[in-house]
């Protein structure tokens, strides 16, 4: 029977890996008893006309309704005919911000121990809008749409979660000396937000010195927010930094306040139905969901268990070196809560 004191979450478990790594985080949650009741959705066999992809309509009226979810990796199925699954998802549900926190984990050795930042992608325009064509032979042409509206609503939320997570800095990360037009208004709009929002340090880096100081010192850096293509670059130069995409976690921001968590990494095809798979990258994720529904509790207690399990390194699965399998590196966890 439903119990009302729970909060109802849009599970996919997605494909590959994701049910394996899904189910730990369902084991997890269960052992922290978390207030959180899964409603799960598979990607379905054929295309649902609605949604003209393999994601159900009901699938996404799920996350509509429940304005919260956590996603596992998804294969993209391939023919012709429907909408990536990616793509229908970021487009229905208007899943404008991509954030990603990338923090280096004790224990797992990396070049960096210092590592503490947080990515703040746009994710509904700039180079991805899809506007190329020829002009003439010889000659391509592409175009970069920067709009006002999105720029604040992305500069908004970086500096909302920059408040709500008591860090201290924002940095715009452009290429406005180039960029006019586009980054120009792209930093206008980050601007007219800082003003707002006195008691947090606002910056503008240029994309470039930002790779290099990314690379010499990460540690310079807090919560970054960017356009689309940079975003896309730099998240995934943070997730090297801390030790790969196995480990990093992402949460997507939509309209009406709409929070769908996922890993970065795919399905892992090669590793599928071995009890082989990392599930850390999914469980942080479901960590970042907790914190955007304020279960602050619950979040710090599951994060806490996870790093001590990484840190201990008695339980480790191949991917860090060690042989555990799936399901024992999620006892150690639970042991661990
Ligand atoms: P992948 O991330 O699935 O795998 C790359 C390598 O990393 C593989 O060797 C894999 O075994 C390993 N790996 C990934 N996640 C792991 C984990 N949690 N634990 C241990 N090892 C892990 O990338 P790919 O092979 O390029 O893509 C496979 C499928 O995933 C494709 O169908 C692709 O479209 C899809 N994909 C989906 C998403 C998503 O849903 N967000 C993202 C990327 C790729």
């Amino acid at each position: 029977a439903a119990d009302s004191n729970l909060i109802r979450a849009t599970l996919f478990p997605g494909d590959g890996i994701g049910p394996e790594i899904a189910d730990s985080v369902k084991q997890v949650f269960r052992a922290a008893e978390v207030p959180i009741e899964w409603e799960e959705h598979y990607v379905g066999l054929e295309v649902d006309p609605r949604t003209q992809s393999f994601l159900t309509w009901e699938s996404l009226e799920s996350v509509r309704r429940n304005k919260v979810g956590l996603k596992g990796p998804m294969a993209t199925p391939i023919g012709k005919g429907h909408r990536s699954l990616n793509l229908t998802l970021r487009k229905e549900l208007n899943l404008y911000a991509n954030v990603r926190p990338c923090y280096s984990l004790p224990g797992y050795k990396t070049r960096y121990d210092d590592v503490d930042l947080i990515t703040i992608r746009e994710n509904t325009e700039g180079e991805y809008s899809g506007l190329e064509h020829q002009v003439v032979r010889g000659v391509v042409e592409s175009l970069k749409i920067i709009t006002r509206q999105a720029s604040l609503r992305v500069a908004e939320y970086a500096f909302h979660y920059a408040k709500a997570h008591g860090r201290d800095r924002v940095s715009a990360i452009h290429k406005a000396n180039i960029m006019q037009k586009t980054d120009g208004l792209f930093l206008k709009c980050c601007r007219e937000v800082a003003e707002k929002y006195p008691d947090i340090k606002y910056e503008e880096v240029v994309i470039d010195n930002c790779c290099m100081m990314l690379v010499k010192n990460p540690a310079l850096f807090d919560v970054l927010v960017m356009p689309n293509l940079y975003g896309d670059i730099i998240s995934d130069l943070c997730a090297g930094l801390i030790g790969g995409l196995g480990l990093t976690p992402s949460c997507n921001i939509g309209e009406g306040g709409i929070a769908l968590a996922e890993a970065v990494h795919g399905s892992a095809p090669d590793i599928a139905g071995k009890n082989l798979a990392n599930p850390t990258a999914l469980l942080l994720s479901s960590v970042t969901m907790l914190r955007h529904l304020e279960l602050h509790d619950k979040a710090d207690r599951i994060q806490d268990a996870i790093l001590n399990t990484i840190s201990e390194g008695k339980y480790r699965t191949a991917d860090l070196g060690g042989s555990s399998s799936t399901t024992d590196f999620t006892k150690a966890i639970i042991d661990h809560l």
